[in-house]
């Protein structure tokens, strides 16, 4: 058989890097990932093993998040410089005033990397809930840019908008329903403050994908158009009809389908317009989020990712708005985008060192033939020794009547331990064999699919999937998943992925693949005395700030980079976050350190009364104990 030489490219094609790294991702000729901040070649360019060399350096241990600021920075400049050029090639009047939901990624520093690389786009913040909002008043500074309130709200969460008012801040408050306006106006009064006013619009058009229920007539946010129309007549009750500047709607995440984006936009701009025609001076139309993110990189409505790309979407939201506001002859209002997705999940990944691996089938057990064994040893072995190609089927078929005929053997007494394991390692070596033969065959028949991931090993990643991923295992969400080095050598192993934690949901079996996602990863072989580190990329969005403390296994260790501005290959670590020790992470549990340490003092100093434990060995003991309180919850 003629082999293919390896190539990185050959391994650009078999991760998919092109698709779904949207420009920021490559292979160098080392066979190391590399990152480019500013999707060109002839800009910088960060070998991330360096990145790791550079980590470890500096002591910091893995599993770590690393964030690329510079990533985070490029995706604000390329939204907002889209749409200004689509906005100008349309000869679209109004203009564009973006916003980032902080609930997409709530860290301080991403926030504060978001305002600081908008402020020359007068980009802002979203905020869904009262704790967001404190956030947003402190952090958005810029005078011209939008603060919009979603979500619901209570009279504190009214009121802190309206302090915003108060300092001249661009506040809007978004009515998601009714009963929050006539309060909204009363505390304004109140306060002796203008509101500044939105209305998020229930629309009929439903959205497509996982979150498709944040948008249609069953949806939980947002005004319908009977409601509307009341909320027009208590502005106008109130003489108020001048506040009301926005009109909204969002229709849910990762939009997959841009029909029903379309369909949204074409939906939004015809109520906006027959409000405007009411008289109603509207300024702006926020069409929420919802961009999505190419996660398996099949440019498909798979629900991990979309069928059009960033330019494509904006166009439409430009266009479609243009043309019906044209239509009604209605000036074109600003333009708000809500995304949140879209900025913030390149722009960081989960690196965890794969620390062992676990074969489900192991071979390696002698099978030799002894004498007087049990006629269904010889038989697997019969089995083994006659199987073809031609008779894969019916091998497989016995084979798994003989297992299944061990095991009630075994359970009646009647196969030895030794014998068992005999049958067991001839199984699976039976299983290897078929599934080699079963490498170039197009059709392979149902009961066979499990094969090739019950063969795979399990590489064991010091990480937990709660913790780091907790989209990919509470909602399917799919993540590339890539190894950092050795691109240059042909993986190959089939792998999944077990975390840490003591749960066997804590494991990754979907890796993304552009017809049908793949129970198993392409992975290398282990070295002796070499670290192999897996990425799990476009981690941003969402599941950054969502993870959860399962086995208390708790938040990693992050650490920010930026390029050099000098040396285009060079970088440096801006700010390291410690993540959390084992006793933070107990005493989120409520567990007192003081404590802790007590009572186990106490029982050493017992057992050296006792003549047990020295005194000098009991003081080792104590300090151990304190060492592992204060260390890093992952696996050293
Ligand atoms: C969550 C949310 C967003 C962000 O959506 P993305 O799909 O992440 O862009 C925007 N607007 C509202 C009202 C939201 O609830």
């Amino acid at each position: 058989m003629p082999e293919n030489k390896w190539t990185i490219q050959s391994a650009n094609e078999l991760y998919h890097i092109g698709s779904w790294g949207n420009g920021y991702f490559n292979i160098n000729e080392q066979g190391n990932l590399t990152i480019l901040p500013e999707r060109d070649s002839s800009g910088p360019v960060i070998d991330m093993s360096h990145v790791i060399s550079e980590i470890k350096r500096q002591g910091i241990a893995f599993p770590c998040v690393i964030r690329f600021y510079d990533i985070l920075r490029s995706q604000i400049v390329s939204l907002n410089r889209t749409f200004r050029k689509i906005i100008e090639d349309a000869d679209y009047k109004g203009r564009y005033y973006g916003v980032y939901p902080i609930k997409v990624n709530q860290l301080r520093e991403v926030v504060e990397e978001i305002v600081d690389a908008g402020s020359s786009y007068d980009y802002g913040l979203e905020a869904g809930s009262r704790p967001e909002l404190i956030a947003a008043l402190a952090y958005n500074t810029n005078q011209y840019s939008l603060t919009i309130l979603n979500g619901y709200k209570d009279e504190d969460y009214l009121r802190l908008g309206l302090l915003g008012n108060k300092l001249g801040k661009k506040i809007i408050v978004v009515i998601e329903k009714l009963t929050e306006l006539p309060l909204l106006l009363k505390l304004a009064e109140e306060m002796k403050v203008t509101p500044i006013i939105g209305i998020r619009a229930k629309l009929s058009t439903k959205g497509t994908g996982k979150w498709s229920e944040s948008s249609g007539e069953k949806a939980k946010f947002g005004l319908s158009i009977a409601e509307i129309l009341q909320a027009v007549k208590i502005l106008k009750d109130h003489g108020k009809e001048d506040c009301l500047k926005l009109f909204h709607f969002h229709m849910g995440s990762q939009i997959t389908d841009i029909r029903a984006i379309k369909d949204a936009l074409t939906e939004g701009a015809r109520i906006y317009t027959r409000l405007v025609k009411m008289n109603l001076n509207i300024e702006y139309f926020d069409v929420g989020g919802g961009l999505g993110i190419d996660y398996d990189g099949s440019k498909s409505t798979n629900d991990s990712s979309m069928n059009y790309t960033q330019e494509d979407y904006i166009e439409d939201v430009v266009y479609i708005l243009k043309q019906i506001c044209d239509l009604e002859e209605v000036a074109h209002p600003h333009i708000v985008s809500e995304s949140g997705r879209a900025i913030s999940a390149h722009h960081s990944c989960v690196i965890a060192q794969v620390v062992d691996h676990i074969d489900s089938c192991y071979t390696k057990y002698p099978t030799d033939k002894s004498i007087g064994e049990h006629i269904l040893v010889s038989n697997m072995r019969e089995l083994k020794k006659e199987l073809t190609e031609k008779n894969i089927q019916e091998t497989y078929n016995d084979a798994q009547q003989l297992k299944d005929e061990s095991i009630n053997a075994f359970k009646l007494g009647i196969l030895s331990l030794e014998e068992k394991a005999k049958i067991e390692t001839m199984y699976w070596k039976i299983m290897k064999k078929i599934l080699n033969f079963m490498e170039d065959k197009k059709f392979v028949p149902e009961e066979m699919w499990d094969l090739e991931e019950h063969l795979a090993s399990q590489y064991l990643c010091n990480f937990s999937v709660f913790q780091s991923v907790p989209d990919l295992w509470a909602i399917d969400q799919l993540l590339p998943i890539i190894p950092i080095t050795r691109l240059n050598e042909e993986p190959d192993q089939l792998c999944t992925i077990a975390d840490i934690t003591c749960d066997s949901d804590g494991k990754i079996n979907k890796f993304i693949n552009p017809e049908e996602e793949k129970r198993t990863l392409d992975v290398h072989r282990l070295r002796d005395n070499e670290d192999y580190y897996l990425g799990i990329f476009l981690t941003g969005a969402y599941q950054d700030v969502m993870g959860d403390m399962h086995n208390l296994l708790a938040g990693l260790n992050e650490v920010h980079i930026f390029c050099d501005d000098e040396d285009p290959t060079d970088f440096y670590i801006e700010d390291h976050i410690p993540g959390t020790t084992a006793s933070e992470a107990l005493s989120f549990m409520q567990y007192n350190q003081q404590y802790l340490t007590r009572t186990i003092k106490r029982n050493i100093e017992k057992q050296v009364q006792r003549g047990k434990i020295s005194p000098k060995e009991g003081v080792g003991l104590v300090n151990f104990y304190n060492k592992c309180l204060g260390s890093y919850t992952y696996l050293k």
